[in-house]
């Protein structure tokens, strides 16, 4: 029962939301992303101060993937720091001997 509950939450939530779209819910978002204007201020300004700002930490989380894959060992599923280099690859302790092994098995075919 809970996990058909579950199952079907996220089309509830939005049959509700479409629902009451015109009883309050456009305004509670126009408001909370600023999009309803300021007098006295550049059309948007509430939203490119506010929520809208945040948008550019989108680009933080693509720098901390990147440093991830850089620094993670290429082993699928290890979480480990890739400490050893094998042609240009990190692996972490458990892993480096396995990948020398693979590395050197392609070079010699
Ligand atoms: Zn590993």
């Amino acid at each position: 029962m809970v996990k058909r509950i579950l199952k079907w939450s996220p089309v509830i939530g939005l049959a509700l939301l479409i629902a009451f779209w015109r009883f309050g819910v456009q305004h509670w978002l126009a408001v909370h992303t600023g999009s309803v204007n300021t007098p006295g201020t550049p059309p948007n300004y509430n939203f490119f101060s506010g929520s809208g700002s945040d948008l550019q930490e989108i680009t933080l989380l693509g720098i901390f993937a990147g440093v991830w894959h850089r620094v993670n060992c290429h082993e699928d599923g290890c979480w480990r720091i890739g400490r050893h280099t094998v042609d240009g690859t990190p692996w972490c302790n458990r892993h480096h001997q396995a990948a020398r092994q693979d590395n050197q098995a392609s070079q010699d075919r």
